[in-house]
């Protein structure tokens, strides 16, 4: 199985540095912000062309009744959540997620058909449609008041996973949602993907993605090592197989950020964050993305992830200071 192994990942892995997903026959994709319709549209094509392999299903709704999206890949012990675009405003981890979906569910070689076998594959496709028909940060709750609300316009739906809030006292149905799910299913890995502003590195590198891992006290011992394992995969995987320039997130220890939350709950929990870099690298970071979400599953799928050596963590460096006069493609506020 080893050579397999490899031969396949060299071969997927090839494909995607060069941009040309081995299904690219089959499916269209997204675009870098695509519609709530678009995304419904992309995804019902996959489910299709796949025969079934991809499958659909809605894990709640908007406050404005969009469906919040879940599309499911395998049928393996193994399970794994990735969440995109939490932030309406931040949105290639949808394009990138959606092509990662092709990738595992209509590609049908023996070696695609093996790493079914090992993995359950969930995906919250863009989780806040509210927002990314406005282009903004937040949900759509004209009543949103308090903290983690900007008042009148919604809630920051990454403020409300925290595991300890009764759900039923939780205002945001987009965390409720994801929080259920995670109930469950109960995955080893969730991955978060976010957008960043634009950073330069003490070396004058820019950073083009940053990554961090639960930073609550609470999220002590083995989910901590996980997540760090998990950090440490996608650091080299984004470096090495897509190029990145990949630092440590500045990210805070409040126990509703998912990041946080399902740590605390016992995934491996990673936030990856794609800085927002001008329109001619967009295709570049979508590819970043689409890399750590391919070779985290065939990690998780050949047990690899988890002999990563969490300590290696430790060494992701720090992010550099902001970049001044930096002109961003999708003219977002700058937060995770
Ligand atoms: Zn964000």
């Amino acid at each position: 199985m080893r050579w397999k192994l490899a031969a396949a990942t060299a071969v997927l892995f090839t494909a995607g540095l060069i941009g040309v997903p081995a299904a690219a026959q089959a499916g269209p994709l997204v675009s870098a912000r695509p519609s709530p319709q678009e995304v419904g549209r992309a995804l019902a094509t996959l489910a299709r062309v796949s025969d079934g392999r991809v499958r659909l299903g809605i894990i709640g709704r908007s406050n404005e009744g969009r469906p919040l999206r879940l599309a499911s890949v395998g049928h393996g012990r193994t399970r794994l959540l990735f969440v995109t675009q939490q932030h309406g405003d931040e949105p290639l981890g949808t394009p990138a997620a959606v092509r990662a979906l092709r990738e595992l569910g209509v590609g049908n070689s023996a070696w695609h058909k093996w790493l079914r076998s090992r993995v359950t594959v969930d995906v919250v496709v863009q989780a806040n449609p509210d927002g990314a028909v406005r282009n903004q940060r937040y949900n759509h709750d004209p009543g949103a008041a308090g903290e983690y609300s900007e008042p009148g316009v919604g809630y920051d739906i990454n403020r409300f996973h925290n595991p300890l809030t009764p759900i039923e006292d939780n205002p945001v149905p987009e965390s409720r949602a994801v929080l259920r799910y995670w109930h469950k299913t109960h995955p080893r890995v969730v991955v978060d993907y976010h957008m960043q502003g634009r950073y330069r590195q003490p070396d004058g590198r820019e950073t083009t993605a940053s990554i961090l891992w639960p930073t609550s006290p609470l999220v002590q011992g083995k989910p901590l090592d996980a997540a760090r394992r998990v950090a440490v995969f996608t650091y080299d995987a984004m470096t090495e197989r897509a190029g990145a320039d990949v630092t440590r997130y500045p990210g805070g220890d409040y126990e509703g950020i998912a990041r946080n939350a399902y740590g605390i709950l016992g995934s491996a929990s990673l936030l990856a964050e794609l800085s927002d870099l001008p329109a001619d690298q967009v295709e570049f970071q979508i590819n970043s993305a689409y890399v750590s979400m391919v070779s985290t599953v065939t990690a998780a799928a050949d047990g690899s992830l988890w002999r990563v050596d969490p300590a290696r963590a430790d060494t992701v460096p720090a992010r550099g200071p902001s970049l001044p006069g930096a002109i961003s493609t999708l003219s977002r506020a700058d937060a995770a």
